[in-house]
């Protein structure tokens, strides 16, 4: 691939490649600061875009069965396979991530897309989902209703985020294409290469119908004006930007659907039978030193709060810190670091301003950035070490339970019960996942259950489970992705669920013939 020559990427809307033609923006590297792409969303005509996909690329996906449109996903993902080096290339310069944590993002993706095309060869020609059995509202059973699901007859549109270019648009897309609902994203713009890149080869291949799938690079100016009553859309980002969403007309006054993954203070509680030296408090320690510096942190689900008994803080603290010291840092490309950069100096920046803010109620145990030597990169890099605050007394902490950092920190918090471990968790006020580490499966329990109205997802873990557990912040499709309150109150994935956003249910009433005549070309949409 030619990274020497930046070049401006282009926008695939209503079935053509369209350049942006006014103000660009550039895409860097974080670890050179060299110029890669441009990207322009300006001039385009987004009520082309809009209509055609909702139109031409939404009906051609309908007339596919649930079982056609999984064979598509499956060529997809036979498509994405066939460049994945390149992917790995353009994750390195644009992202700069090491190849593990790029395989985060791209492999992760293609493991979703496989994952949707199996489940979704489960409904095989069927057209209509069904939502549980027919019944009687007759009390000679005539007249019946019978709910059924069919497809959203508008688009969805994609607002990703910069951490993950392929994973955030395959994910989402997955659920949408296999639904029938054609796909616009807007990857975010730092990293919208990888996304542009990708949707480029999918649309080069063949395998989706046309206007199943467009990109828009750049500005989002405009997209959100062009959405309509029954058109979706998906939002990955902060906090604020989601709260200026929702207020839009598109969801105010137009009711369209709006799912949004937002930021999340996701925690692991090391239980009281996890003392030092056993089995569960090394689990503990290696996940929290991993989440810290899986993608330098850049992970909504990593670990922000780690919780441990008072009595065992100093033994978590020395430990964890011990791992973090083996973290070498710097540029991807050389094989010895471990963990590249952040993916843009504004967010070096946010990374270092959340540091600081947390430092006003939060002591450091370990800061890798003090004696700083970063491999083949230097300070002008996005670069940026792990970090380990502390917090004693967990329940005397504010910031530590309202402040996401993304980056590679997280804050050790000590408790004094397990029940003021569960408060303290909630403190996030509603998070994307939560891990708990004990010796004794079924003593998680209680904990699981009094969280499990906080945070989109529990993960336990105990000895037994070691080879096998997913870890806490591996997003897999089988698990509902997505959390209440703070952490946006979207819910993605989770097998077939995933299905249900991108349709519309309906009560179909009527004498009991009609209501059992649903049932033809329909399968039942597993609870
Ligand atoms: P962001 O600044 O909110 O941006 C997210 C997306 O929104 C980008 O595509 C951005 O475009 C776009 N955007 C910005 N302003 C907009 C507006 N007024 N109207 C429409 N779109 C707008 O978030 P980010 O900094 O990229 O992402 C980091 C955050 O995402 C973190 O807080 C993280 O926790 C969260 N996150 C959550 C999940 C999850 O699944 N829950 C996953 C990943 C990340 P531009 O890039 O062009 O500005």
């Amino acid at each position: 691939m030619d990274m020497s020559t930046p070049a401006l990427l282009e926008n695939y809307v209503a079935g053509q490649w369209v350049a942006g033609n006014g103000e660009r923006t550039a895409l860097t590297d974080p670890v050179t600061g060299d110029t890669l792409a441009y990207v322009s969303s300006a001039g385009l005509d987004l009520d082309a875009a809009f209509t055609f996909a909702r139109e031409t690329g939404g009906a051609a996906l309908r007339a596919l069965s649930y079982g056609e449109r999984a064979q598509r996903l499956s060529q997809i993902v036979a498509t994405l396979q066939a460049n994945r080096d390149e992917y790995y290339a353009i994750a390195t310069a644009n992202s700069g991530t090491v190849a593990a944590d790029s395989a985060v993002d791209i492999d992760g993706a293609i493991y979703t897309l496989s994952t949707y095309a199996k489940l979704g060869a489960s409904l095989g020609d069927a057209h209509t989902l069904l939502d549980g059995a027919a019944v009687p509202l007759a009390k000679d059973a005539s007249f019946a209703v019978r709910h059924i699901f069919r497809p959203t007859p508008g688009v969805a549109l994609f607002i990703n985020a910069f951490n993950f270019p392929s994973w955030g648009l395959w994910e989402k897309a997955a659920g949408a294409l296999l639904a029938g609902v054609p796909v616009i994203v807007k990857p975010a713009t730092a990293t919208a290469w990888l996304t542009q890149r990708m949707v480029a080869d999918v649309i080069g291949a063949g395998v989706l119908p046309s206007g199943s799938l467009s990109v828009i690079c750049g500005s989002a100016a405009g997209l959100l004006d062009r959405i309509g009553p029954f058109d979706v859309v998906s939002f990955t980002g902060s906090a604020d930007t989601a709260a200026t969403l929702r207020a839009h007309p598109a969801f105010a006054e137009r009711s369209a659907r709006l799912n949004v993954e937002a930021d999340s203070l996701n925690s692991a509680i090391l239980l009281p039978d996890a003392t030092p030296g056993t089995a569960a408090f090394d689990q503990f320690v290696r996940e929290v030193a991993r989440e810290m510096t899986v993608k330098s942190g850049q992970k909504c689900t990593a670990i922000r709060r780690a919780m441990v008994p008072i009595e065992h803080f100093d033994a978590a603290a020395a430990t964890i810190a011990e791992r973090l010291a083996k973290t070498v840092v710097g540029n991807p490309r050389n094989e010895s670091v471990k963990m590249g950069s952040l993916v843009s100096l504004a967010q070096k920046r946010a990374v270092l301003e959340g540091i600081a803010a947390l430092q006003t109620e939060a002591q450091t145990l370990y800061d890798g950035n003090r004696d700083a030597a970063f491999v083949d990169a230097d300070a002008n890099s996005a670069c940026v070490a792990p970090v380990l605050l502390g917090l004693r007394d967990g329940a005397a902490g504010k910031r530590v339970h309202d402040t996401e950092v993304f980056g590679p920190v997280a804050t050790l918090v000590g408790y004094r019960d397990l029940d003021e471990a569960v408060t303290l968790a909630k403190r996030g006020q509603g998070s994307l996942v939560v891990s708990l580490y004990g010796n004794d499966a079924l003593a998680m329990r209680a904990p699981a259950l009094a969280l499990a109205d906080a945070h989109g997802r529990v993960h336990a873990v105990d000895p037994s489970v070691a080879k096998t557990q997913t870890g806490h912040g591996n997003v897999m499709p089988q698990s509902l992705h997505g959390g209440p309150g703070r952490a946006g109150g979207g819910e993605e994935l989770g097998g077939l669920r995933a299905l249900r956003f991108y349709h519309v249910r309906s009560a179909v009433q009527g004498p009991a013939a009609l209501v059992e005549a649903l049932t033809q070309d329909a399968a039942e949409l597993p609870k």
